[in-house]
Order: C-alpha cells, then structure tokens, then sequence
C-alpha cells in the first residue's frame, strides 16, 4: 500500500533491535484517514471471505481493526493482556512473549464473545516473530473459530513470523513488508504502486 510505504518512509524512526518507532501514525498518535484506507484495504482483501468477527489485541491493534470492522460491518474483538491471571474460566487464555518489551503476557478473549460458527479475520500492526498472531491462532483453535486470514499493517519480513504463519496454510495479507532495517534505512520487500 503506497501511502502507507510513504508515511513509513517520512515518519517512521528506525530503532536498535530491529524497532521500527511508527508513534506519529500508528502506535500512540493515531492517523484516523489512513487507519480508514488501512481498513479499506482488509475490507476489501477479504470482502468475500464471509468474516463476522475480527480479532486483534490490545492496544496498537484496535485502531486498524476497528476500521475494519466498520467497513465490513462486523464486531471487533481485542484479546487484553495480563500479566497473571487467576480466575479464567470464561476466559480463553494464551501466552504471548512481547517483541518490543520481552515481557511474557497472557491474552485472553472472553467466551461470551465468540464461538464455533465464528469465520474470524485477525489483524495487528505489526508481525515480527509471530507470537502475538500465533496467541491470537490458539485462541482460535480453543474456540474453534475458523480463521479466515491474517492481516497484517506493517511485516518485518526479514523476521521468522511471515513464513512461520504461510507454513500453518493461513492466509497472509500484510500492507506493508520490510525487508531490511540496517543502517537506520527501512528498505522495503516490493515498492507498491497502488
Ligand atoms: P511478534 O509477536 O510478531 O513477535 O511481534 C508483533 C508485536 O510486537 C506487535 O503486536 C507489535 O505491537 C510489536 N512489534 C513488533 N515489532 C515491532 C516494531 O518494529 N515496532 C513496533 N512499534 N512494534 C513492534
């Protein structure tokens, strides 16, 4: 997705670890016009897929799924975090270790809230190695939810979660795809001319 390559390229801040900083658009001020195309775009990838709900986790994950959400007319469910949990018995729960902050977490999504005829489309902001959409995967699976995709606004496709999420046979959609961080330079995978 061109506009959003350009804004990754005017705005992001390349950190060390291999930490894209997108805090002017994404990740703490939130550009409302272009998590609305960002939307579209899901909405219109996975327009004949029959989603009813959409699945993210808290917090850098709404604003994207939110708009997806509106464009397909769907509820959105964002899985919290936790640092331990005692009482989960309406709860499904999985463990996630965070990219950004190494810190182990558990997420869970309220039974209540999705269920076995569920067709669910999992969205994030970003897929690093993968464990936040695997966690929202095992949820899924407990649930038996049948998953219909994952999207994804910014993959890191030099790290192992892209390939570790085609191995599985889901689907990947993912807007834009980094190929290299080095130098403080983000190089991506394909410009896209859309
Ligand atoms: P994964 O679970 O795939 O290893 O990492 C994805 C999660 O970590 C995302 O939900 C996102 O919040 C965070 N993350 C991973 N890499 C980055 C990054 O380069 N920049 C930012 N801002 N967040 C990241």
């Amino acid at each position: 997705m061109r506009e959003l390559e350009q804004r990754i390229k005017s705005d992001g801040v390349v950190l060390s670890g291999d930490v894209l900083k997108v805090d002017q658009f994404l990740n703490h001020q939130v550009d409302p016009d272009l998590m609305f195309a960002i939307g579209q775009r899901f909405a219109h990838l996975f327009a004949d897929n029959q989603i009813t709900k959409i699945l993210t986790v808290e917090s850098s994950g709404i604003a994207p799924a939110v708009m997806t959400g509106l464009q397909l007319h769907v509820p959105v469910i964002f899985a919290r975090k936790h640092k331990s949990l005692t009482l989960t018995d309406d709860l499904y729960t999985a463990d996630v270790k965070s990219f950004t902050k190494q810190t182990q977490n558990k997420i869970t999504v309220s039974k209540k809230y999705i269920s076995a005829d569920d067709h669910v489309l999992i969205i994030d902001d970003f897929l690093a190695n993968g464990q936040a959409v695997f966690g929202l995967l095992e949820i899924a699976n407990q649930a038996d939810l049948k998953v219909e995709g994952v999207g994804i606004v910014i993959e890191k496709s030099f790290q192992p979660g892209a390939q570790k999420i085609k191995d599985q046979g889901i689907r990947l959609e993912s807007l834009a795809k980094i190929k290299s961080l080095a130098n403080g330079q983000v190089t991506f995978v394909t410009e896209q001319h859309d």
